[in-house]
């Protein structure tokens, strides 16, 4: 019988490679054939960072094709890359497709896509192939796309997905209120920019209509209410739990091991982990702050600042910073956060709450100390601090900064509340258990790895 092709297609960022490529290595564990279709931009940066990447053999064939921008674009211009995106990547994704086909002895049988790329799901449907969607992020920022024309018939948004007032959604009576503000697709200020993430969601919902299976890297015991309200979504996560000491791929920075040497030289539930995911960028006042109130707080901490961070500051914190802070602090550029987490001197996370890195806290039993920037960051901190009850927030002072006061004073509430802990353990089991072998995450894995091995 001739092996299964994938074609795995993620979407251009670091918080949706990762997740989709740690399903596209179970695929291949499975014997399934794979050809991972990254951005140009990023294949280099993907592939550069990931040395482990040979030991999949001939079943994982990494390859790549234009966003239509040029090497040298700011790419953080969602703007530009969406509409280049849309206008690009179709056609070429086609073409790709069909040079397999001809050349390959083994044809494409089936196209999973990142649903903020629905697109692809189209061209497999042109192109008489079978298709699955995946969800990266939580499945209450999922129903919110799917909900979009009700939102539109309710008077929240108008037809180009702009709230027409500030108001609280609730999408159903068991699942926690949105602001319409922080809909995944409202974080900009300008309406252009919120117009073109509009059009990925109404290319994600007609997706989810074209689409074979629609898998979502969550989980019922996390988001019960959310899963209710569309039954055709799937829970197969959280994927990178269950593999959590493995070497992770995807990554667009180096991570710096040498952290874990330093981790290993603490106390037992120690250490502050403090990580803002891959696109957050603190202004110079905020990002001095939070050195203050680390300084401040006299525990030993971990503190990523990526390259880019901060758009005023190199590896230069404050005059003296790192002299006084001493070996009590450490700072990488990036950091193998999955390993971080899993350490047993880490005693809580300071996050921006992006859904990777709320997953990555959950899976290992830490307690969080939640600080959202935009879109579904605050809905995640709804689910950690007032549902799942495993962490706190922060609150800003008059001049809208969190500052070292109030960081100092989190992290001491935090970390001397034995319930935070508690309950972070406690949810890790439950969470951890769906993915075990008879799990509900783990056996719709497995039926959606032998739907795509079925002829
Ligand atoms: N990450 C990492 N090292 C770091 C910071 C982040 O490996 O120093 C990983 C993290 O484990 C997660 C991803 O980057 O898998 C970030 O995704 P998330 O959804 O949390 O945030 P985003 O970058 O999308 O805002």
């Amino acid at each position: 019988m001739a092996t299964p092709h994938v074609v795995v297609i993620p979407y251009p960022a670091q918080g949706h490679v990762i997740p989709i490529l740690e399903l596209a290595q179970r695929l291949v564990q499975q014997g399934v054939r794979v050809t991972f279709v990254n951005t140009d931009f990023n294949h280099e940066r993907v592939t550069s960072n990931w040395l482990d990447k040979d030991s999949f053999g001939d079943l994982m064939q990494m390859v790549s094709i234009s966003d239509g921008l040029e090497p040298w674009d700011d790419r953080s211009d969602i703007y530009k890359l969406t509409l280049s995106i849309m206008q690009t990547m179709p056609h070429k994704l086609e073409e790709l497709i069909e040079t397999i086909n001809k050349e390959d002895s083994s044809k494409v049988t089936c196209v999973i896509a990142d649903d903020c790329m629905g697109w692809a799901i189209r061209v497999a449907k042109k192109m008489g192939i079978r298709r699955a969607a995946f969800w990266p992020a939580s499945v209450a920022t999922l129903a919110s796309f799917l909900s979009f024309p009700k939102l539109i018939d309710d008077g929240i948004i108008n037809e180009k997905g702009t709230p027409l007032k500030e108001q609280t959604i609730k999408l159903s009576e068991t699942m926690p209120p949105i602001k319409s503000e922080n809909l995944g697709w409202v974080c900009f200020e300008d309406v252009a920019l919120i117009e073109a993430s509009f059009l990925v969601v109404k290319e994600a919902e007609e997706a989810s209509r074209l689409t074979d299976w629609f898998i979502c890297n969550s989980t019922t015991e996390l988001e019960a209410a959310a899963f209710s309200l569309y039954s055709q979504l799937l829970p197969i996560g959280p994927l990178l739990a269950s593999n959590r000491l493995a070497e992770q791929a995807g990554h667009f920075w180096q991570e710096d091991q040498t952290c874990l040497t330093w981790l290993d030289q603490q106390q037992p539930c120690s250490v502050i982990y403090i990580a803002f995911g891959s696109f957050t960028i603190f202004n110079k006042t905020q990002f001095d702050e939070l050195a203050l109130g680390l300084e401040l707080s006299h525990k030993p901490f971990l503190w990523v600042v990526r390259p880019g961070m901060t758009k005023e500051t190199t590896t230069d914190y404050l005059d003296g910073y790192m002299e006084r802070v001493g070996s009590h602090g450490r700072i990488v550029s990036w950091a193998p956060q999955q390993k971080v987490l899993s350490h047993p001197s880490v005693a809580c996370f300071m996050s921006h709450c992006g859904w990777n890195s709320t997953l990555e806290g959950v899976t290992n039993g830490v307690p969080f100390l939640c600080w959202p920037y935009f879109a579904d960051q605050f809905h995640n901190e709804t689910y950690i601090c007032d549902i799942w009850k495993t962490g706190l927030r922060m609150e800003k002072d008059d001049a809208g900064i969190i500052n070292r006061g109030e960081i100092k004073s989190k992290l001491e509430e935090l970390l001397s509340d034995e319930t935070y802990k508690v309950k972070a353990l406690d949810i890790k089991i439950k969470v951890t258990s769906s993915i075990r072998e008879g799990g509900c995450s783990n056996r719709n894995l497995n039926s959606f790895v032998e739907w795509i091995k079925e002829r």
